[in-house]
């Protein structure tokens, strides 16, 4: 495979504080030799572990950058074995659109893994990230949130996988990052997943969901800090005992999890996030827009779950995911 287009200006093998760009050329109409400039920091303290911490992988998911922009500002060398890289917005021209996706190519970025160097801008980053800093990583904490579409209860996440002992080192990290919920997750399309790019080369991966709407609370971004704290003493660079508290263990167990709506019209939930259902409950209705005197479609549970999560605009189309259910594991 071809060498990557993206070129760091920071140099990772250096000791001390680094704030610097991942730099991607960008020929366009406003910048003939232009780039896509990807803020990245590294700190580094001698030899020891890596951590890869990312935000802003989606870009309208705020506790990872706003939490991650704080790191970059307070971490020091002296307070580190190893070294952590961090990178706050990873999809950068869709953090300054407030965008999911990138407005340049319409790169949905954590589903172009693992990236082709030869493709759009988008693919280009995954395969960076893939083949450069997952590479000299040993774990790596991806902080998601539900973006202007999804409300979900915060929590961090694994997955089930055929080794074993890679599972529990890889739940043991999810676990440390000290959540309120810590959840095994069945994914809908988990080849293309940043997740699979870093689990594929063995290295432990912890993703997390710290609610959405399109911004953040004093609360959620407190468990982002707390637990990228966490996960950096897990992995032995930061000194200190993790901060445990307690985390519902909880499971996404298949793709009925993900409730998909057949209608269009508004939503009304009859059951809040972090309420338990009942197999057969009705947990919401849809009520069609064009016409008055039409009963709503109604919404059913599949089975007794918790849920996790919720469409946070009122406005739904079909095709949407609406709701997600977790059950105890
Ligand atoms: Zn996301």
């Amino acid at each position: 495979m071809s060498e990557s287009p993206i070129t760091a200006s920071v140099d990772f093998d250096r000791d001390g504080l680094q704030h610097g760009f991942l730099k991607l050329p960008h020929s366009h109409d406003g910048s003939a030799w232009g780039h896509v400039m990807t803020p990245i920091t590294v700190v580094r303290n001698g030899e020891g572990p890596t951590v890869l911490l990312t935000g802003g992988n989606h870009g309208d998911e705020y506790e990872g950058i706003t939490a991650l922009l704080k790191l970059a500002n307070r971490l020091q060398p002296e307070q580190i074995t190893g070294r952590v890289i961090i990178v706050p917005m990873l999809n950068h021209p869709a953090v300054l659109n407030g965008s999911r996706t990138s407005p340049l190519d319409g790169g949905n970025l954590n589903r172009c893994f693992p990236g082709n160097p030869a493709g759009t801008l988008t693919e280009k980053l995954a395969d960076y990230l893939t083949r450069y800093l997952v590479s000299i990583s040993d774990v790596v904490l991806d902080i998601h949130s539900g973006g202007k579409t999804l409300d979900l209860l915060p929590f961090a996440a694994t997955h089930r996988m055929d080794d074993k002992d890679f599972e529990a080192r890889c739940l043991a990290g999810a676990a440390a990052f000290g959540a309120p919920y810590t959840l095994f997750m069945a994914e809908l399309e988990g080849d293309v997943l940043f997740d699979s790019a870093v689990e594929g080369q063995g290295k432990v991966f912890i993703s997390t969901e710290l609610r959405g709407g399109g911004t953040t609370t004093p609360e959620t971004v407190a468990i982002a800090e707390r637990g990228i704290d966490n996960v950096l003493r897990h992995a032995g660079v930061l000194a200190g005992e993790v901060e445990t508290l307690p985390s519902r263990a909880l499971e996404i167990p298949d793709g009925d999890a993900y409730r998909v709506s057949e209608h269009a019209g508004i939503l009304e939930f009859t059951v809040a996030l972090g309420d338990w259902v009942k197999e057969g409950e009705v947990i919401a209705r849809i009520y069609d827009l064009h016409r008055t005197g039409e009963p709503p479609k109604e919404y059913r549970a599949p089975y007794d779950a918790l849920l996790i999560g919720r469409r946070h605009p009122a406005l739904v189309n079909v095709g949407d995911t609406f709701a997600v259910l977790a059950v105890p594991r």
